[in-house]
């Protein structure tokens, strides 16, 4: 009999900018697809998933703050631009058969449901992939800690953060080579050490919580579901 999954329910952050596939902005289709078809590989073996999508493919706060804009109005324009990611992964995930409702924490009710925890808990409860769009709804904050939040709220095990990166790496692999990565780490130690697992408040949020984090790569084929059956992959955070 093949094994059970290690989690029944798990919050998955997705970052904007691995929805651009090697683009330089925007969306890109075949690697949208790619990331519904690893999604859908997980949520067939009957794991409940809520996903948090950003903005960075499209707009960044700290970018138009930079270039002159009020950062709070940039950030609801970040904000805005993940509400766009959140309707693209949603039409994918429909079009691959897998039944998906976009909740967003900002109001814009002609496109997309507000963001309510019970109804979300029950969509998950019925086997349905709840995107959350809109980060928190607050400027200042990023999606991680979007995701430490809807993690913490909905009940989810385990935040599995998919990057670029397999993984949390002693130094930056790009500039480094004799970089390791990390099987395992706990919030103490990664702090010690200094370690970017996710921002500041988000880290702080899930080691409160006791919510374990998994870093890992979303375009190494297979890697979300052998997360999800409890293989090592990529880098775990425990408490
Ligand atoms: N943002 C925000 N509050 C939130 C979440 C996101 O203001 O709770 C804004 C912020 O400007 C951010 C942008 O939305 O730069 C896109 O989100 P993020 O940078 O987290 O996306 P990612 O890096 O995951 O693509």
């Amino acid at each position: 009999m093949p094994a059970a999954p290690r989690y029944k329910r798990i919050l998955v952050k997705l970052s904007g900018e691995a929805l651009m596939g090697d683009d330089a902005y925007g969306i890109n289709r075949d690697t949208l697809a790619g990331i519904v078809a690893e999604v859908k590989a997980v949520a067939d073996l009957g794991v409940e998933i809520g996903v948090v999508i950003g903005g960075g493919n499209i707009f960044r706060g700290m970018a138009g703050a930079s270039s002159g804009m009020d950062r709070a109005t940039a950030d609801y324009m970040g904000m805005l631009a993940t509400v766009m990611n959140a309707m693209a992964l949603s039409d994918a995930m429909r079009q691959s058969g897998l039944n998906a409702r976009v909740q967003s924490a900002l109001s814009i009710e002609q496109v997309v449901e507000p963001y309510i925890r019970g109804k979300a808990i029950r969509y998950l409860e019925e086997g349905k992939v709840v995107i959350f769009g809109g980060g928190t709804g607050n400027p200042f904050f990023t999606t991680d800690t979007a995701a430490a939040l809807r993690g913490s709220e909905i009940g989810a095990e385990i935040v599995l953060k998919a990057t670029k990166v397999d993984g949390v790496y002693s130094a930056d692999p790009k500039k480094d080579p004799s970089a390791t990565r990390y099987a395992r780490i706990s919030f103490d130690e990664a702090i010690g050490r200094g370690l970017g697992v996710m921002d500041a408040t988000a880290f702080a949020l899930c080691r409160d919580q006791k919510l374990p984090i998994n870093v890992f790569s979303i375009f190494k084929a297979g890697a979300l579901k052998r997360v999800v059956m409890g293989e090592d992959e990529g880098t775990l955070v425990h408490v």
